[in-house]
């Protein structure tokens, strides 16, 4: 890239700079992007810059390899329902240990080597995340946590001080018990919660598929009721359900936009946010207007 490219792509960011200054962003981290070392670095490079122009961003973590794993050594098998993991007592202990504690401290401290300032919380601190027992039809998911209540005033005290908020999906119940929750479902509310200007969620495809087989037919733009109608047909399954969820939650919620990106390629959150490029699908009210 010549000097003058690189000049005019920072001038390009310019007018995305000014419209997100002081808007908060919450983005969902997860899948390979949390995994692989190159991805990693890429993203808390992305989260730390888009701090430097202004935004308040607040990341929300899942963590569902790690918990398997660790599930796994003591010789639990993991299951799922509807993409939802299912949390006997043991495995919400193992949930709590993991996501709140290495996952969430792990991610802190990548933060900070990248010149930012994070701080990591679980659901339980400030009682950001209050939960009761989701109910299934059909299926008994244990200490899975539907998220009733959404404390903000923490997360707000944090962006207020110049701290990226790190959220574990980890929630507390009325009489103080660990839930499991799903950390789209936890970034979706949060999202509706903070009044965020956009929810972003990284995952392992390019967006909502409108067959899974075929990678050519992505979805690049959907309103509320196609995202309504993508879970009741049963076209999105599995991990796929609770994002699509989460969109729908955070636009119910009133925040503009949501968006499933790829996290596997390079800096897909700068370039949605900086760039006119529509990458992923994107989640918004009427779903006709492109807005970036
Ligand atoms: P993450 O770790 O990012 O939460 P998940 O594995 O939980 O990822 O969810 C993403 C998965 O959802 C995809 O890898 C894909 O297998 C599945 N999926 C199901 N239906 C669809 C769809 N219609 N479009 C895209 N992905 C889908
Ligand atoms: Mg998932």
């Amino acid at each position: 890239m010549s000097e003058a490219e690189r000049a005019r792509v920072l001038v390009e960011a310019l007018p995305y700079f000014r419209r997100y200054h002081g808007k908060t962003v919450v983005v969902k981290y997860g899948g390979a992007a949390m995994v692989q070392e190159d991805l990693k670095q890429q993203v808390m490079a992305d989260i730390v810059l888009m701090h430097i122009v202004g935004i308040r961003p607040v990341l929300v973590h899942g963590g569902g390899p790690e918990v398997s794993e660790a599930m796994k050594k003591i010789g639990k098998e993991p299951l799922f329902v509807r993409g939802l993991r299912v949390t006997d007592e043991e495995t919400v202990r193992i949930a709590e240990m993991v996501l709140a504690g290495t996952t969430n401290k792990g991610i802190v401290s990548l933060i900070h080597q990248h010149g930012g300032r994070a701080v990591g919380l679980s659901g339980k601190d400030g009682n950001l995340l209050v939960a009761r027992k989701m109910e299934v039809e059909g299926a008994d998911l244990g200490f899975v946590g539907e998220v009733i209540q959404v404390n903000t005033h923490l997360v707000e005290t944090l962006l207020h001080g110049g701290y990226v908020p790190v959220i574990s999906s980890i929630a507390v119940g009325s009489r103080g018990e660990t839930f499991n929750s799903n950390a789209d479902h936890v970034a979706g509310q949060l999202a509706a919660a903070l009044r965020a200007e956009k929810l972003l969620l990284l995952t392992d495809v390019r967006g909502i598929l409108a067959d899974v087989q075929d990678a050519n037919s992505l979805l690049s733009h959907l309103s509320l009721s196609q995202a309504r109608e993508l879970v009741e047909t049963g076209a999105v399954d599995r991990g796929m359900i609770p994002k699509v969820e989460a969109c729908l939650m955070a636009v119910e919620g009133g925040v503009p936009g949501a968006h499933i990106l790829d996290g596997r390629a390079p800096h897909s959150l700068l370039t949605e946010l900086f760039t006119d490029q529509g990458v992923g699908t994107m989640v918004t009210r009427a779903g006709d207007s492109h807005s970036g």
